[in-house]
């Protein structure tokens, strides 16, 4: 039976660095159809993560935002033509019903990508929706798809048009797929096999990346950018609400939209729960919060001595770890 590897299994060997200071790294990634970050950096489709604000200030940042599509298609296009062409936006629609007329709509508020958001991708619908959505909205628009969990999945969706495609399937913080379907491949190995594909697509890590060491390794195992939730769901920019938990802290409610809560409000009734609801701290200003994972992840590129991340790809060097190790990697100060 094959084995696969995710985040906490692996570490990264440090090496030799002539890197003297961080400034010399660059994180910027090429996806495609002119879709170039500074930051590689996506936040996710969620209506806990994504709105005006969240890409406003991600776009600004360096990174991209895909609006998420629980909404009708007048608030999501709307949002998006509130950005006033300023930044780089993209914006997410299903495999059914209206999401020709959604992405069209989108597009022609100012969207440069499009992302076809469905939980299982590698499916004759996602093929047929990325032939019809490439004609309808042109081939200067980025059409972003997925999620695949295998090297299969990933060449079919780059076969049938899509310019990046989100990987990861049953790994995300919120998500219970793997529980409630048995099926599911660990996030990072899932990495670590769409990386030998020769196709020109580019891939996209998606889910459970929970800290910037996570986001160095999606990267070094082959990812060009990183897909972030409940990192981002904490931020002043993420239209979470915002509450008091018993002790006084502020939270904010991050939710799956596989959820049963998520499904209700914008389905109106309950299909295969796949997700939860749950919350996260509140964290500050999301220029914070990518400020600390961007000194994290220029840090982790030195250590490889790597400039970019094409490089960090060529050096890495990986070590699977022990349960014991796991434990010494994070801090495990004993307290009397
Ligand atoms: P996180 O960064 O670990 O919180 O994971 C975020 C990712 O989880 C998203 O980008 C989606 O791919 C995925 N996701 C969102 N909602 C659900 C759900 O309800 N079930 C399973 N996966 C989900």
């Amino acid at each position: 039976m094959k084995k696969g590897l995710t985040y906490d299994d692996v570490l990264l060997v440090p090496q030799y660095s002539d890197i003297e200071s961080r400034s010399e790294v660059s994180l910027a990634t090429e996806l495609g159809r002119g879709v170039d970050l500074k930051l590689p950096i996506i936040s996710s489709p969620m209506d806990t993560v994504s709105e005006t604000d969240m890409a406003g200030d991600l776009g600004d940042l360096g990174g991209l935002s895909i609006i998420h599509r629980y909404n009708s298609i007048e608030e999501q296009a709307g949002m998006i033509a509130s950005l006033g062409g300023e930044v780089l936006v993209g914006a997410a629609v299903g495999i059914a019903g209206d999401y020709i007329d959604r992405a069209i709509a989108c597009v022609e508020a100012g969207a440069k990508v499009i992302c076809v958001d469905v939980a299982h991708g590698h499916h004759i619908l996602m093929k047929k929706a990325i032939k019809k959505i490439r004609k309808a909205v042109g081939k200067k628009i980025h059409i972003m798809a997925g999620n695949v969990a295998t090297l299969e999945g990933f060449n079919d969706l780059a076969d049938w048009g899509a310019d990046s495609i989100r990987c990861n399937i049953g790994g995300g913080s919120i998500c219970t797929t793997r529980v409630q379907t048995g099926h599911g491949v660990p996030g990072l190995e899932t990495i670590f096999q769409c990386a030998k594909s020769d196709r020109n697509a580019k891939i996209i890590a998606d889910g459970g990346i929970k800290n910037s060491g996570d986001i160095v390794k999606a990267l070094a195992a082959g990812a060009d950018a990183v897909m972030l939730g409940s990192l981002l769901a904490g931020t002043s920019e993420s239209p979470g609400r915002t509450f008091k938990d018993t002790d006084g802290k502020l939270r904010k409610v991050y939710r799956g939209m596989a959820s049963a809560e998520a499904q209700k409000d914008w389905r109106g009734r309950v299909s295969s729960q796949e997700g939860v609801s749950s919350s996260v701290p509140w964290r500050g200003p999301v220029g914070d919060v990518i400020e600390g994972l961007e000194r994290g992840i220029r840090s982790g590129l030195s250590y490889s001595g790597a400039r970019s991340v094409k490089e960090l790809q060529a050096k890495a060097q990986w070590l699977q770890q022990s349960n014991a190790s796991t434990t010494e990697s994070s801090a495990h100060i004993r307290l009397r």
